[in-house]
């Protein structure tokens, strides 16, 4: 079996409070996404976090704004966040935010799952029934981005298809950045384990990295780790297409099939057509399937298993 493709620490993630069932927000309102994930649930830890009552605003309470920017403006001092009532409410998010960040350091989190639109939470450009939601990112949002967190839109946790792709190359970012590189050979291993789904997330991004690390003299500067680390992680955070997802499915299916002469019948070629539910059921059987048979599933080349799961599988 790949162990040490396997991550047998639970992946630590931050999340808008809001999302994780606490009725937060300015109205009193709140829902609980996380649940969604019903067992899977049990395979992350969580931290929720408001970062609006922390900053010693209560609920209910006026909603806050951005003027004059988004939240990266905020940091650099160019904007503004405004309550209802025009207080100033900046330094005290910003108070906030810097605490939070340091909570998430503490902990080992490795990632935020936020609320879209949020002047506070949100992160990426996002809509919502075809509505542009905000300004992004927001005063958290931003801190987070530059600090190198991995950050997940609460809402596609909804969509099987969309938490599929966030979940495996969340689990890769993870590895990545657990990773002791000491030496070229290093360099090489964890790009070979990664560079698939490089691939099909951004193939020209991936190609001038691959074309970069054949071409790195065996004298590299240290510092390259770092660089490489950062370079591959920014891969990382960007979601994939459902075409490109369809495509890898077959295509290591075809290669689990020629190899170890095992035929999977709910997988389907590119070309039929099904639903998103369908498809992630079916990433998530070659994802077992291959584990099983101790296989390297490059869409998803790194997973969680408890160590007892593992430990059962040794013993077989
Ligand atoms: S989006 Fe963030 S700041 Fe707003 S209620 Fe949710 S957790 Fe609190």
């Amino acid at each position: 079996m790949l162990v040490e493709f396997i991550l047998t620490q639970k992946v630590v993630l931050g999340v808008s409070a809001c999302n994780m069932g606490c009725p937060v927000r300015y109205n009193r309102k709140g829902w609980d996404r996380i649940k969604t994930l019903k067992r899977e649930e049990g395979d992350f830890k969580w931290h929720p976090v408001c970062p609006e009552v922390m900053m010693g605003l209560g609920v209910p309470r006026d909603p806050i704004k951005l003027v004059g920017g988004n939240g990266f403006d905020v940091w650099e001092g160019k904007a503004k966040v405004i309550s209802k009532k025009g207080e100033d409410v900046t330094e005290a998010l910003k108070e906030a935010s810097l605490s939070i960040v340091k909570l998430f350091k503490k902990v080992g989190a490795t990632g935020f799952v936020f609320m879209e639109g949020s002047p506070t939470c949100g992160v990426y450009r996002t809509s919502l029934k075809n509505k542009r939601l905000g300004n992004p990112p927001g005063v958290l949002g931003a801190l987070l981005l530059k600090e190198g967190f991995f950050l997940i839109p609460a809402l596609d946790i909804e969509s099987p298809l969309k938490w599929w792709d966030w979940r495996r190359r969340l689990h890769a970012f993870a590895w990545l950045n657990k990773q002791n590189i000491s030496k070229k050979q290093d360099l090489y291993n964890t790009w070979y384990t990664l560079k698939f789904l490089c691939q099909e997330i951004d193939a020209k991004k991936a190609g001038e990295l691959g074309k970069e690390l054949g071409n790195l003299p065996n004298m590299y500067d240290a510092s390259y780790v770092e660089t490489f680390k950062r370079r591959v992680g920014d891969i990382l955070r960007e979601p994939s297409a459902p075409a490109r997802i369809k495509e890898k499915l077959w295509k290591s299916y075809v290669y689990h099939k020629r190899k170890l002469g095992e035929e999977i019948e709910e997988i389907n070629p590119p070309t039929t057509e099904r639903s998103i539910t369908k498809i992630a059921e079916e990433l998530n059987l070659m994802e077992r399937k291959a584990f099983e048979k101790g296989e390297f599933f490059s869409s998803a080349p790194i997973l969680y298993r408890s160590s007892q799961r593992v430990s059962k599988m040794l013993e077989k």
